[in-house]
């Protein structure tokens, strides 16, 4: 082993970096002076694939790619009006792992688990993180679907959905298919980004297996991301099963708050198969208020998208608020 070899988590080992020190090595940045870093960094560790540390050049502290997975000082600073669950999630829970907040779609936790710790999340302060739905909690579940025929449509999420195996994702894609009223399957992931990977042949070959038809909404923040022959692999394997693809991001100061960035960011998705659907204005999660973006600018921004893409590659800019039975539009 080089010394250069990074600390290695126990769950898989190869793929992911999982400290704040070997980050910052890795990246030829110093190392993290202040107490509040490193409390940041065990309030919410490090989690990088390798295959995104790859797409992070050297000795850049303002990168754009860096800037979503480094833990900062700034995260320690509270800030009025940011919160643990800023969604107030825990009320739009009947069952452990599902969330019924709006008409006819339920999103289901699979798991706490990400391959990605993205630092603005705000599910960061999530009380399952480690949590997979099985064994009764999925019983429950699936028993509250099938007793709700206004229910048509499945997301999984989480955590991140596909970080579980190929064969628990075929069956629980089987037993949701069992439920003669539910017509589509989603899948909101960011693997397909940031750990490819991940989400091989098998997992497309899973999702696509069943009458459901896929809609697969993958979150990609910079068109830098989409860099690579694997992230168009991925992509490629989904849309030739006949999944739609769509993109969420998140509008996030010093990474994507720049009318050019947005714009190269729904070209190069374009070229990939995928549209862009929704731009999120952050949520207020404690620890992420560095990442906010003034209303006035997000519209802004999205005026100048108006302005250079076509309407259908111009993302919905939105903000999520616990009292809507929709994702607030903001323009
Ligand atoms: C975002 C979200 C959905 C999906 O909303 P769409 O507007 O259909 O994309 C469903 N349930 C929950 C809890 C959500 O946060
Ligand atoms: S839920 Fe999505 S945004 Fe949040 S840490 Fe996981 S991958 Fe990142």
């Amino acid at each position: 082993m080089s010394r250069d070899t990074p600390r290695l988590s126990r769950d898989t080992p190869r793929l992911i970096l999982s400290d704040d020190a070997e980050l910052r090595r890795r990246v030829g940045l110093k190392q993290a002076q202040g107490p509040d870093v490193q409390a940041a960094a065990r309030a919410f560790p490090v989690r990088v694939p390798l295959s995104y540390l790859r797409r992070l050049p050297r000795g850049v502290a303002s990168d754009p790619l860096l800037l979503q997975v480094l833990p900062r000082a700034e995260e320690q600073q509270e800030s009025p009006g940011y919160g643990p669950d800023p969604l107030a999630e825990a009320k739009a829970s009947p069952h452990p792992g599902l969330l019924h907040k709006y008409h006819g779609r339920v999103l289901l936790v699979t798991t706490g688990a990400c391959a990605i710790h993205c630092r603005y999340c705000f599910r960061r302060h999530f009380p399952y993180a480690g949590q997979t739905l099985t064994g009764p909690r999925l019983r429950r579940v699936l028993d509250y679907l099938r007793a709700r025929p206004e229910i048509s449509e499945v997301i999984l999420s989480g955590g991140d959905p596909l970080i579980l195996s190929a064969a628990r994702l075929e069956r629980l894609v089987w037993a949701l298919a069992a439920i003669p009223h539910l017509r589509r399957l989603r899948v909101h992931s960011r693997v397909p980004v940031a750990a490819p990977e991940r989400a091989g042949e098998a997992v497309a070959a899973a999702l696509s297996a069943t009458r459901l038809p896929l809609v697969l909404v993958i979150h990609s923040n910079h068109p830098r991301e989409l860099e690579g022959s694997k992230v168009s692999d991925v992509l490629e394997g989904f849309r030739r099963r006949g999944a739609i693809l769509l993109n969420q991001a998140v509008l996030l100061a010093a990474v994507n708050d720049a009318a050019e960035t947005l714009e190269t960011l729904s070209e190069r998705l374009f070229d990939l198969g995928v549209l862009p659907y929704y731009l999120h204005q952050l949520d207020r999660v404690a620890g992420a208020a560095h990442f906010a973006v003034p209303d006035r600018r997000a519209r802004e921004l999205v005026r100048q998208l108006r302005c250079r893409l076509p309407g259908y590659l111009v993302p919905r800019l939105v903000r999520e608020s616990s009292g809507t039975p929709y994702k607030l539009p903001l323009l």
